[in-house]
């Protein structure tokens, strides 16, 4: 069990969030001119680092707010 800690709620269990991917992902600045190519690299790959992770949670079944933290993808330790 991770215990995850919203910002606003304080450690809670991890079935009450919903993963948001990897955090920091900036948008197209103008997405009409990117390839398909691009485009498909910018919704679908990221990466995938053994270590400290920058990633978006939702606290779904909580507050329902976004926050970011870094968890290390190795021991799940939330670092920040
Ligand atoms: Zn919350």
């Amino acid at each position: 069990m991770l215990l995850i800690p919203c910002p606003w709620c304080g450690d809670r269990d991890e079935t009450e969030f919903h993963y948001g991917g990897q955090a920091g992902v900036p948008y197209p600045e103008r997405p009409a001119e990117l390839s398909d190519e691009d485009w498909g690299e910018y919704l679908f790959v990221r990466d995938n680092p053994k270590g400290p992770f920058a990633e978006r949670w939702s606290h779904a079944a909580g507050c329902r707010r976004w926050f970011s933290i870094v968890r290390d993808t190795a021991t799940h330790e939330i670092v920040r």
